[in-house]
């Protein structure tokens, strides 16, 4: 497992954990929303404009070639990270939300029919909510919903009996954004693939805490942004099974995603670049594979190891405090602890926790659904990373109970 001495070094890459807020030093517990970057990844961009800037894959010139090479490595490297049988199953987008959309739009095209349906779950983000509800009204179709238990746990009995002759696809989360719940996503895609329905993983929050094999898992789609896994914003990931993307349309056009153009009729690139219109984020790309690197240079196992303690901990510690409520208690959760205390507004505690320098998230996390399910108007989230300690997390308690004292 990774030891104080080697969080203490890491600390060190990432500069922004040195920062002051109102002169408190900055304990940054919002990792779910967005990641920090190391030097390293802050680095490779400086590099990449300094060095390797010009468009790609268009040009003959040396420069043009140098950055198309490190955008198609970039590849390489996310299609090695997520297991996938091949390069071109990597598509680049802007981010999870991105991903999704294209499928949800594409897939829809070639795959759905009036009257077909689309299972979500009950913890979906809203990005893998609207973009299926776009498609339902656009084709027809009806939107289900997986169920969860009191713990935060899908009904997979409920799950089961949701799947018929018209789904056609499951969208579920792999890891629940509020809850912190990892979702049983093997057993989901083997049920689903019996009746012979896809299944997309959504991935947000999953791959910078757990290892993530789309091989493994059998997913038809796998998705994830490149900003909550210590790369840049602006860039994600989509990975498909080769024979999904190539029956699929494109849902942008142009730049490098033609074949040929003609006004009478235009043919279509062969994967990865018919979904990849326009110029691609090839700078986003090669940083984003530089972040997957100092991830697999650290080892997701350890890292999944320490955030595991480090989210035990919390908890512990949380439930030391009276009227602690903590929303979502499955006992396999990823480094998420939401929770309300009393009657307080999470609102309120969340912003004289500001006050104090702990960077925490309140509201509905953009799973309003699920937010609504649980009969409450949002939680406290309090989000970890590899690179926060048990001492951040004594600091914090220590500042929530004075917050609690001054709110009840
Ligand atoms: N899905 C989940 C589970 C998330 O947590 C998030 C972001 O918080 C998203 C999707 C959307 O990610 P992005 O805004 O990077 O597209």
């Amino acid at each position: 497992m990774l030891t104080n001495d080697d969080i203490v070094l890491l600390r060190k890459d990432f500069p922004i954990l040195e920062e002051k807020i109102y002169g408190k030093p900055l304990i940054y517990f919002d990792n779910g929303a967005t990641t920090q970057k190391p030097l390293q990844v802050l680095a490779r961009i400086e590099y990449a404009y300094k060095h390797l800037n010009a468009n790609i894959h268009r040009g003959v010139h040396y420069l043009s070639q140098k950055a198309t090479e490190a955008h198609e490595d970039a590849r390489s490297t996310v299609a090695s990270f997520l297991g996938a049988a091949h390069r071109e199953e990597i598509i680049f987008t802007r981010g999870t939300t991105e991903a999704i959309n294209l499928v949800a739009f594409s897939f829809g095209e070639a795959f759905c029919n009036q009257g077909d349906e689309i299972v979500v779950s009950v913890m979906e983000h809203h990005s893998n909510i609207v973009p299926w509800q776009m498609l339902c009204e656009r084709k027809g179709l009806t939107l289900r919903v997986i169920p969860m238990n009191e713990k935060g746990e899908l009904d997979m009995q409920a799950y089961k009996s949701l799947l018929n002759s018209r789904t056609r696809l499951v969208s579920v989360t792999h890891v629940s954004n509020v809850l912190g719940t990892v979702n049983p996503v093997q057993e989901i895609i083997r049920l689903a693939h019996e009746q012979n329905i896809h299944v997309l993983i959504d991935g947000a929050q999953a791959v910078p805490h757990i290892k993530v094999d789309v091989k493994e898992l059998d997913a038809d789609f796998y998705v994830f942004s490149g900003h909550k896994i210590y790369g840049p914003t602006g860039i994600g990931v989509l990975y498909g099974k080769r024979e999904l993307l190539d029956a699929i349309p494109p849902c942008q056009g142009g730049g490098e995603m033609i074949d040929k153009v003609t006004f009478e009729k235009t043919t279509y690139n062969i994967l990865p670049f018919k979904f990849e219109a326009g110029t691609p984020d090839y700078i986003g790309s090669t940083a984003l594979a530089e972040a997957l690197r100092y991830v697999q240079a650290i080892g997701i196992e350890r890292i999944a190891e320490y955030e595991h303690v480090l989210t035990r901990y919390a908890t512990t510690r949380l439930l030391e405090i009276d009227g602690m409520h903590i929303i979502g208690t499955t006992e396999n959760k990823s480094a998420v602890v939401s929770f309300l205390v009393g009657e307080i507004h999470p609102y309120d505690i969340g912003m004289l926790l500001d006050k104090m320098g702990i960077a925490v998230r309140t509201g509905h996390h953009c799973a309003q659904p699920l937010i609504d399910s649980l009969g409450i108007t949002g939680t406290v989230r309090a989000s970890f990373s590899f690179y926060n300690t048990t001492d951040e997390i004594d600091s914090f308690i220590a500042a929530l109970k004075k917050v609690v004292l001054m709110l009840s």
